[in-house]
């Protein structure tokens, strides 16, 4: 193991889902298509415009804070941050200095407690547009589109706490996660919705006090990237330190395609922003009474919600874990076995916690599939949970086979149609009656004389592929079980 101990600290920005920009009424549009067309004067920073505060925004970020244990400032402000950049048409940046919306908190990662500093809000740039086919040496102009300018932007900072490019990958999908639960941002960081800046020094093991020099990485696209940054800047930052004794404090870049940090621009001198209190802006009051009413609409958070499920459905870890990562399917799933109390009484089914792992099991297998083909989502889905939970007493009643329930399952997401009907319509019941399928089975064994001798000289494979063919001539309807008693018998 390495001398050196790592120390990490996170910056995130999150574009917030709002109607309209930060400080005027053009559209919040992510991803919109054609450059510069949610501008106005406001947000194009023309002299004489007056910015007027999205209050909306202001609440998303107060419960962004609540979320995350943090406590809610009496009062904050907003401060001009000034700076030079093409696609900052004010040439400042309206943010938050001194005094921000949230400070403090925390985000436990598997079981540890990543403390946060503050959770401030401010508006986003625009974007800068290289043409390509131009190399940077010769090329002669850059574009720029301010659709962007203005967003309303969530900025979160962590103190120090975090060791390993593992853990700070983790910390940015349970962050997004909670955004997402709390209808806060869609925070896609593939799409530039969510950024992800890391600050990283080693420290000498054995040193708690001291601290590194400061590398700070930028432009992490993915939560691969954040993790695989950090793994390469510990290892370049130790071998520096092993050789040259020397980091230099620098901003460094992530090259997807070499996998390798590398430099962009030293920090020798410190920027200056010259943050001053925005005059055009009333100072925020009323935030403890905000608070007080946005803490209602907080849900069941996805580690509570986790532990729930363990509690209460017993499922392995991991299908909980897909489960709750999308809180749509979580609720849709908790509705389906609310709805399978019914139908165990109708059908006088007696194992509840068994239709619930089937329940699960359908959920994150066949109908993610269907959902995958159909470039759809739960909130989509037309089968009604009462649906679903008859499906799921039909195949644990042996109504269908397994290979009918998805053909059943695929006619009940494109037409909203329950089960029975669709069962009856396609005829898809299963057959288990004895006297109908050794009739297809004798011929099944006629045709495929070779797989008989096979089985009789001890292959087993071959028995399965009788009862793959007797499924096949049967439709799909044959029950595989009898099935496979009928073959033995014959066979013996
Ligand atoms: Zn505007």
């Amino acid at each position: 193991m390495s001398n050196y101990q790592p120390v990490i600290g996170l910056e995130i920005h999150s574009e917030l889902k709002t109607q309209s920009k930060m400080f005027c009424d053009c559209l919040n549009q992510s991803g919109i298509k054609g450059p510069n067309v949610n501008i106005c004067p406001i947000c194009l920073g023309h002299p004489g415009t007056l910015p007027a505060i999205n209050r909306t925004a202001v609440e998303l970020v107060v419960k962004a804070g609540l979320a995350l244990n943090c406590a809610i400032a009496k009062s904050a402000k907003f401060d001009r941050k000034n700076y030079f950049y093409p696609d900052l048409p004010k040439g400042y940046q309206i943010s938050q200095y001194n005094l921000p919306l949230a400070l403090g908190g925390w985000l436990d990662i598997n079981g540890k407690k990543i403390r946060l500093t503050r959770i401030h809000l401010e508006e986003d740039a625009g974007k800068l547009i290289h043409p390509k086919g131009t190399s940077p040496k010769n090329a002669r102009h850059s574009l720029v589109d301010f659709n962007r300018a203005g967003v309303p932007l969530m900025e979160l900072v962590t103190e120090p706490d975090i060791s390993s490019g593992e853990e700070a990958g983790k910390f940015c999908e349970e962050l997004q996660l909670i955004l997402r639960y709390l209808e806060i941002s869609e925070a896609n960081m593939e799409k530039g919705q969510m950024r992800c800046e890391v600050n990283i020094s080693l420290r000498p093991a054995e040193e708690k006090k001291k601290l590194g020099t400061k590398v700070e990485i930028k432009n992490l696209n993915s939560f691969r990237a954040v993790r695989r940054a950090i793994e390469y800047e510990i290892k370049r930052q130790s071998d520096l330190l092993e050789s040259v004794h020397k980091v230099v404090h620098e901003t460094r870049g992530w090259d997807e395609d070499k996998q390798k940090t590398f430099s962009q621009r030293s920090k020798e001198q410190a920027q200056d922003y010259r943050y001053f209190p925005e005059p055009d802006l009333p100072p925020l009051g009323n935030l403890v009474e905000m608070s007080g009413e946005l803490a209602k609409e907080i849900p069941e958070l996805p580690l509570a919600k986790r532990e729930r499920f363990v509690e209460e459905y017993k499922l392995p870890v991991n299908d909980i874990a897909t489960l709750t990562a999308n809180k749509g399917l979580a609720d849709y799933f908790e509705q389906v076995v609310s709805e399978l109390d019914t139908w165990l009484k109708i059908k006088s089914i007696k194992d509840k916690d068994k239709l619930v792992k089937l329940t699960a099991n359908y959920l994150l297998t066949e109908l993610q599939k269907l959902m995958l083909s159909r470039k759809t989502g739960i909130n989509k889905c037309q089968i009604s949970p009462e649906n679903f939970a008859e499906f799921i007493t039909m195949i644990e009643r042996k109504e269908i086979s397994s290979s009918a329930a998805q053909a059943v399952l695929k006619e009940m997401f494109d037409t909203g149609a329950d089960p029975s009907h669709v069962v009856e319509e396609k005829q898809l019941t299963q057959v288990s009656g004895r006297d109908e399928l050794s009739k297809i089975v004798k011929r099944v064994v006629g045709e495929n004389q070779k797989s008989v001798n096979d089985y009789k000289a001890g292959k087993g494979n071959a028995l399965q592929y009788l009862v793959g063919q007797t499924m096949k001539a049967s439709q799909g309807k044959a029950n595989p079980e009898v099935v496979r008693e009928i073959l033995m018998e014959m066979l013996r």
